[in-house]
């Protein structure tokens, strides 16, 4: 047993790995080496702190593989982070990158800290020395890190700035979610959210139902919720509740997005927002609607609370909020569940479009990438479901066929798996 086989995210996804490749036969080969990474690297981020305290953090890179192209995933900076959970992240990202048929590999890395306890200085200076030791790894031919939980727009600019003074050359394609200022794509912020929205939108229709009117409870109102919400709301979907740390709120009607983004935005947490009914986390997860959309971590909806669920559709906008117990369970109860690797593939989709931008000295409006994003989530959709449908299996184990069969080609010619 490796020190990866301790996290249970990691459990999780060789679960569905050894499943799906059950189901299509993967060579035995291909599955050794999916099962292990392909280079892990874990370094010490002294940080001086504020108060002149000297303070080290962990950080990794995990490089998971790159038969498609170059390695490609975000960067966590959350206490949870640790080796297991980061190469479980990265591997995810291998096949959320397949499916989605882009030309890249996959790769996560993380800094085991608590951001919201640093001040920004501190944080900035956590960023740019953990920039520096993954230096060796990242590149925009290499490695391309991206924002995940815990990192923004923000982190990505210091980290490009840290990287072109470390290499004493600029190329804004090192890292993608950057603000558009310094080589970002305008849409990338929302894209994940988005992504999420274009899904249910696809769930939905499989049950002959509209996003317009259909019922939503989204928890988690970071990064990919609130934009999802935004979007739901726009398009005429009742968005009934959202969560974030602060607390979970209800509005049977459907909330007014708009006023809960204005609270968001002048208190930065939930709590107090007018208009809402306060209700418990539980009572969220729990909520009668059409689709729930689990937005912030792993490991919400799991073996001991499963039976709460009582929404039709899952959509998977964090990764691995359903554990793979509690998915088969909920599945077996006539659940529809949207898996992470295609319901929040619309952020490195978005990634991938602004490293073409970068690459290419191009800069697309909001319209074009926006429009190109959901034309790849509605047809990655329709793949996985063609498949669902026509093996009789469930939308994660199709979802993770699908993607193997990419990679399993890509590895076969390579000689990879011989
Ligand atoms: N962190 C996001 C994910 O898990 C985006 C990764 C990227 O854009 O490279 O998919």
């Amino acid at each position: 047993m490796y020190v990866f086989d301790q996290s249970p995210l990691y459990q999780n996804v060789m679960a569905v790995l050894e499943d799906a490749g059950n189901v299509i036969n993967l060579n035995r080969n291909a599955l050794e080496r999916l099962k292990r990474p392909k280079r892990t690297l874990v370094v010490s981020v002294p940080v001086r702190m504020d108060d002149d305290q000297i303070k080290v953090f962990m950080g990794y890179r995990v490089q998971h593989n790159q038969a498609l192209g170059p390695f490609k995933g975000g960067l966590r900076f959350h206490p949870s982070v640790n080796l297991g959970e980061v190469a479980g992240l990265a591997t995810l990202m291998t096949f959320k990158n397949s499916l989605l048929n882009l030309p890249l590999g996959g790769a996560k890395g993380g800094v085991e800290v608590d951001p919201t306890a640093l001040s920004k200085s501190e944080l900035e200076q956590l960023t740019r020395t953990f920039t520096r030791e993954i230096a060796l790894l990242i590149g925009q031919d290499h490695d391309i890190p991206a924002p995940d939980v815990g990192t923004d727009a923000q982190t990505m600019a210091w980290m490009l700035d840290a990287w072109s003074n470390h290499t004493g050359f600029n190329q804004t394609g090192v890292v993608t979610g950057k603000p558009v200022e310094v080589g970002g794509s305008k849409g990338r912020d929302s894209a994940t959210g988005h992504g999420v929205v274009f899904i249910a939108e696809k769930a939905l229709s499989v049950f002959q139902r509209d996003l317009k009117g259909a019922s939503m409870a989204i928890q988690g109102f970071g990064k990919v919720g609130m934009h999802a919400a935004i979007l739901a709301h726009r398009l005429g979907a009742k968005v009934v509740a959202v969560s974030d740390v602060s607390g979970a709120i209800y509005h049977p009607e459907g909330l007014n997005i708009p006023e809960v983004v204005q609270h968001i935005e002048e208190n930065r947490i939930l709590r107090g927002c007018p208009n809402a009914q306060v209700i418990s986390h539980e009572e969220l997860l729990g909520m009668d609607v059409d689709v729930l959309a689990p937005c912030a971590l792993d490991g919400v909806i799991t073996e001991d609370n499963y039976h709460i669920v009582k929404a039709k559709i899952i959509v998977e906008g964090a990764n691995g909020p359903v554990t793979t117990k509690a998915s088969e369970e909920l599945t077996k109860k006539g659940c529809f569940i949207v898996p992470d690797i295609l319901a929040n593939g619309g952020g490195v989709v978005v990634s991938y479009f602004e490293w073409v931008q970068d690459i290419g000295w191009l800069f697309w409006n909001l319209d074009e990438v926006e429009s190109k994003l959901k034309t790849i989530m509605h047809k990655s959709f329709d793949v996985v479901h063609g498949f669902s449908q026509e093996h009789g299996k469930s939308m994660r184990t199709s979802a993770m066929a699908v993607s193997l069969k990419r990679l399993e080609k890509a590895m076969k010619l390579r000689g990879q798996a011989w």
